[in-house]
């Protein structure tokens, strides 16, 4: 486990508004006046530093969001997107031209992957999908083409962790840049320190929190972000996903709780889990002791935010998860819906939605089932009331629990 407080950064991340404000002032501007022509051409040719031109290239709303979020994942700097997906686009487009190939995990988010198998074909980059835990298969697929290896910290929906520092080392060893996808597991882990050139996060999820925006960063060295914001070759600028400046202060203030939300997503996926297991049931979390990857995932963690929010079950087949899922709308338990890091549980089957842009065979190679239903743990204040919620749903739906005691749930928290 590493001693690094990634909310420790933020908090001392202090702004001071124009006023005086604890909360900066929100830039409602595109646009920036300067008090001379020479000023905006010396800006232009050499973008001064501190200097705003037009908010698609910076605005000082989303540079205080992008130094919050460098400070969280310890790196030099950040820029904030407007989706995830553009954060991930901007990304490998800033890396990758004609002729040029990914190795990718074959275990991510489905919209990654559909961009990489479907999209960057079009545009002459070619991705690889494989097992990246697999060193015989990652050592056989790299080519002197090769530019990028991508993965999730914590792979979605299967809960594969990747091995970051061995990654890192395989990437150096190649020349290659080092991508990891955060969105899971922000504040838990913290890529950049195990050696990632580049995190990317979708916000839209655990950051912001609140279901109310989609939204994405990527946090990096000074030269990548200098390189994604060029006025002549930025993927950030050309291709423009900016992040509106109105959601950007929601997201920084936002950001400001995450430590308290992780912790509690952590503490409640946790107890369910347990609960599930207890029960005998097909559940995933890397919190037990038994997944596979329990042991590397304590070895890059952060000290006391638990081991995320994110959990699996498998209840075999597809019509006893559909049935499940609507049971456990009825009994309040959370949302029929993707997405995920909200304050009520969110629940879906990625078979039949997040990834169902992955072909059938390749999720039956990596065990993504049909029967599989991905949770994202709410912040529940009375999570034995959830578990007898669950409980009861799960009876309901005639799912067998092999080792269901006499007795209700265990009353104290894991
Ligand atoms: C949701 C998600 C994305 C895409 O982010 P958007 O904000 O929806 O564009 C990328 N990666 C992972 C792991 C996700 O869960």
């Amino acid at each position: 486990m590493n001693d690094f407080r990634p909310a420790n950064p933020i908090q001392d991340f202090l702004v001071f508004g124009e006023f005086g404000d604890v909360n900066p002032c929100i830039t409602d501007s595109s646009t920036y006046t300067f008090l001379t022509p020479e000023k905006m051409r010396e800006v232009f040719a050499h973008e001064i530093e501190g200097c705003f031109l037009y908010s698609r290239h910076w605005n000082p709303t989303n540079r205080f969001l992008s130094q919050a979020l460098a400070a969280m994942e310890d790196t030099e700097a950040a820029q904030v997107t407007a989706s995830g997906m553009s954060a991930i686009a901007c990304t490998v487009l800033q890396m990758c031209g004609a002729g040029d190939e990914i190795l990718s995990s074959r275990t991510i988010y489905g919209g990654t992957y559909a961009l990489f198998k479907n999209f960057l074909p079009r545009l002459g980059i070619q991705a690889r999908f494989l097992d990246l835990s697999d060193g015989q298969a990652l050592a056989a697929a790299v080519t002197p083409k090769t530019r990028v290896l991508f993965t999730e910290s914590v792979s979605n929906p299967l809960l594969e962790i990747a091995d970051i520092p061995a990654l890192a080392s395989f990437a150096r060893a190649h020349g290659l840049k080092l991508v990891i996808d955060n969105t899971f597991t922000p504040m838990i882990v913290t890529p950049a320190r195990h050696g990632a050139d580049v995190v990317v996060h979708s916000m839209t999820k655990f950051i912001n929190g609140t279901s109310d925006t989609v939204a994405g960063c990527i946090c990096a060295s000074k030269d990548f972000v200098a390189k994604l914001t060029d006025v002549n070759s930025g993927a950030c600028m050309l291709l423009g996903p900016v992040l509106d400046s109105l959601r950007a202060a929601s997201i920084l203030k936002n950001l400001h709780s995450l430590h308290v939300r992780m912790r509690q997503h952590s503490r409640n996926a946790q107890f369910l889990a347990e609960f599930l297991r207890s029960r005998g049931l097909g559940v995933h979390y890397p919190g037990l002791a038994e997944h596979p990857h329990h042991a590397l995932l304590e070895k890059m963690m952060n000290a006391g935010m638990g081991y995320g929010g994110m959990m699996t079950l498998d209840v075999g087949d597809e019509a006893t998860a559909d049935r499940l899922m609507v049971t456990m709308q009825e009994e309040k338990i959370g949302y029929l819906a993707v997405s995920l890091g909200y304050f009520k549980t969110l629940f879906s089957s990625p078979g039949s939605s997040t990834s169902s842009e992955i072909p059938v065979e390749e999720r039956v190679a990596a065990g993504l089932t049909k029967g599989l239903i991905r949770f994202s743990v709410g912040l529940d204040e009375d999570i034995e009331r959830t578990a007898e919620r669950l409980a009861r749903s799960l009876r309901r739906c005639g799912i067998r629990m092999p080792e269901e005691p006499l007795t209700g749930p265990r009353r104290e928290a894991p």
